[in-house]
């Protein structure tokens, strides 16, 4: 029946059967929430939509403002999708990403690479020479014997570390930005873009958002953020930094923050415990050891990509260090809680804003969370 005979249908006869009850009741509704939603896309009404997936071996959310679900999830999709590009290449655990390629063949000679690959490795350059080495892209063998011994749960052979420490010197990398080349001068050396790739692709990620008209929105890549505008009538997307050991009284306490990108990196959920030493998958290259000194460390930059690769480095450096480091750069501010014994000691860099909260009552399991 074709739909405007059986509205005259419905509404000329008086009494309704249950079945053509519920016709009108669908139609209503229906007609309700289409009404709704184009009232609300053409008076502007931005309504919220969040998405969740494993990306890069971490829990990549995204959350947005939107008119419609159609663009919010045709968005988030694309996102992920540039996300997934991404990890293709920059990828450490698959042995066909283009990264794990050129580190078979770039130490026989120089390899052109994407541009996208030469310039992460071109920013990853630029930190290992900023700190002195103790971020370092080529910090790979060391790093797998250290995945390898958290798997065991037993420390690596002294000789094996040896071995690889010699394999580790981001001077031996060599990028021709003439050519698109990187060459390796030394053989077994092995890349590692796993502390500022995350914060790169949540960048990338918020990109494709913008791309779509959708600027009120934040890409969390397992505690790599970049945000960008807050959400409808906050100051800021409301950032909380805290730590699992944080005595109450100091943490958590929390921030307000847009148009910028924040990073935590620290030995919270990864590390090993053996003879009473604990040691952070964060690898302290001059040693070839995991850090030791436990350090949670939250870098807000202009970009993920730097905040990502400034937070590890400052769980590398001494508190002193990385505050004098944080300082020196435009537009990047650093908070390190740092744990001694039974002791934490907070640090802040001189343009770290002011925490806003206050302590507040629970301290939740991520060292970095968020609400809108
Ligand atoms: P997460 O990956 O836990 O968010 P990070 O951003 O700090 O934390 O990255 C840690 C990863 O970076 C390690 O798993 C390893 O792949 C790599 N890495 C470890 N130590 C260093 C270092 N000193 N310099 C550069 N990369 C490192
Ligand atoms: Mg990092």
């Amino acid at each position: 029946m074709t739909l405007i005979p059986w509205l005259k249908e419905v509404f000329t006869i008086r009494r309704l059967t249950p079945r053509q009850a519920v016709r009108v009741l669908v139609l209503v509704l229906g007609l309700s929430l289409w009404s709704y939603s184009w009232l609300s896309a053409s008076a502007g009404i931005l309504q919220l939509y969040e998405f969740s997936l494993v990306r890069m071996g971490t829990q990549v959310r995204i959350v947005l403002y939107a008119h419609d679900h159609a663009t919010a999830s045709q968005a988030a999709s694309d996102a992920y999708e540039r996300i997934e590009h991404l990890e293709q290449i920059f990828s450490d655990y698959r042995e066909d990403s283009e990264l794990m390629r050129i580190c078979r063949s770039a130490s026989q000679s120089p390899r052109v690479v994407s541009p996208e690959l030469f310039f992460i490795l071109d920013k990853s350059l630029y930190f290992s020479r900023l700190s002195d080495g103790a971020f370092d892209v080529t910090v790979g063998p060391v790093v797998k014997l250290w995945r390898e011994a958290r798997r065991l749960r037993q420390l690596p052979e002294a000789e094996q570390l040896a071995k690889a420490k010699l394999l580790v010197g981001y001077q031996n990398l060599v990028l021709d930005p003439a050519q698109g080349t990187v060459f390796l001068k030394r053989d077994g050396m092995d890349l590692d873009l796993g502390a500022i790739a995350k914060g790169y692709a949540a960048d990338q990620a918020l990109a494709i958002l913008r791309n779509y008209g959708i600027r009120r929105a934040l890409v969390d890549a397992g505690g790599d953020l970049s945000l960008g505008d807050p959400p409808p009538g906050r100051p800021g997307w409301r950032i909380e930094i805290q730590s699992p050991e944080l005595k109450s009284g100091l943490g958590p306490c929390e921030l307000f923050l847009h148009n910028t990108a924040v990073a935590t990196s620290g030995d919270a959920y990864q590390f090993l415990e053996t003879r009473g030493q604990r040691f952070s998958h964060i690898i302290k290259p001059s040693e070839a050891l995991g850090v030791r000194d436990s350090v949670i460390a939250t870098v807000i930059a202009p970009d993920g990509t730097t905040a990502d690769a400034m937070a590890t480095t400052l769980s590398v450096l001494t508190p002193s260090q990385g505050l004098e480091l944080a300082n020196s750069l435009e537009g990047v501010s650093a908070f390190l809680v740092r744990r001694q014994g039974n002791d934490l000691h907070t640090f802040a860099s001189s343009r770290f804003p002011p925490f806003t909260g206050g302590p507040l009552q629970h301290a939740g399991r991520k060292p970095l969370s968020y609400a809108h």
